[in-house]
């Protein structure tokens, strides 16, 4: 299972969780503020998939900071998200 650190918030992960679905990774939020207002954490990673009405997926939510390899495979991001990238490049050039 590759192990991935986000490059927002420090969490680290494994791309696949023990039952072998896929654990996509959004980071926490912030505590709130004084005036308990909860502030957006910059570069925000989300992995959750997003879909238009059409059922057409168009990616992540949102890349954020990027996230670093820390295991022997190094693999850029989490194998399911370069292929989904694959697929969704594939529809574009048909
Ligand atoms: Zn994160």
């Amino acid at each position: 299972m590759p192990k991935y650190r986000c490059n927002a918030c420090q969490g680290t992960y494994n791309d696949t969780l023990r039952d072998g679905t896929v654990y996509t990774h959004a980071c926490p939020p912030l505590p709130p503020d004084r005036k308990g207002v909860q502030p957006e954490r910059e570069n925000k990673r989300d992995e959750n998939i997003v879909t238009l009405q059409s059922g057409r997926v168009i990616g992540i939510r949102s890349e954020g900071a990027g996230v670093t390899p820390l295991d022997a495979v190094r693999l850029p991001e989490p194998a399911w998200i370069t292929a989904m990238k694959d697929r969704i490049a594939a529809a574009e050039q048909e």
